[in-house]
């Protein structure tokens, strides 16, 4: 059986790159040998079952749409219910949270899939490099994270949710220091780059996760740490 990796809404939520996430999961898995059905939703698509679910980033208007589009179609949340594994990137994080600001006065209702609130406040809009080292108890292990940002929005976490990492370069969430969040097979953050392509050793997880493996067999990553190096992690 192949690894189905579904993109969701790369038309509405693909002004960052963040595409290229299922690109790299795609990669890792061949290059390990297993097969993968690589899927990719445009608005107004039915959602189709997957093992590994990508969101990205975008702006105000097209993440309303998209929250929409999710709520009514219900697939995901099942697929999650089901032990699907989602990766969430900034937009992507914020939707799936309780509610969301989309613009200045306008909050919205998310997907509540994390227990997370957006809200505008009168900060300016965090953009730059960020660098956070990872506290998520699922995911020690892993090296700090490199990406950049680029939101309006500072996000706090309930109590169910733990933070994905410790902000030591950049904003992330905002409020607490802390950056992205974990919460059983969702990963959500703030950073872009691609996020997978920045840090592939999440890819990995994210890859155990989805195909059930304890571990996956190591590959040459000098390439990335080159990259990670320039990056300052
Ligand atoms: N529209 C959201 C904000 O500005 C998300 C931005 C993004 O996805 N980079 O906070």
């Amino acid at each position: 059986m192949s690894l189905r990796i579904c993109t969701l809404y790369p038309d509405l939520l693909g002004t960052y790159g963040d595409g290229g996430n299922a690109l790299v999961l795609e990669q890792r898995a061949k290059w390990r040998g297993f097969a993968t059905e690589m899927l990719s939703v445009k608005a107004g698509d039915v959602v189709p079952i997957a093992d590994l679910y990508c969101l990205g980033g975008g702006e105000d208007g097209p993440q309303v749409r998209a929250t929409e589009l999710l709520r009514s179609d219900q697939t995901l949340r099942r697929a999650l219910d089901d032990g699907a594994v989602l990766l969430a990137v900034c937009a992507g994080f914020q939707l799936i949270g309780n509610s969301f600001s989309a613009g200045k006065d306008r909050q919205v209702e998310g997907l509540g899939l994390l227990d997370i609130e957006t809200i505008r406040t009168s900060e300016p809009r965090a953009v730059g490099e960020v660098t956070a080292d990872v506290t998520a108890p699922t995911l020690v292990g892993l090296p700090p994270l490199s990406g950049f940002e680029n939101h309006g929005g500072r996000t706090r976490l309930g109590s169910a949710v733990l933070p994905l990492a410790r902000v030591t370069t950049g904003t992330g969430n905002g409020f607490t220091g802390d950056e992205g969040a974990v919460s059983g097979r969702i990963v959500a953050t703030y950073l872009h780059g691609p996020v997978l392509a920045r840090n592939p050793q999440l890819a990995d997880r994210l890859l155990a996760w989805a195909l059930d493996q304890r571990e996956l067999a190591p590959l040459d990553d000098e390439l990335h740490d080159q990259l990670r190096r320039e990056r300052g992690v």
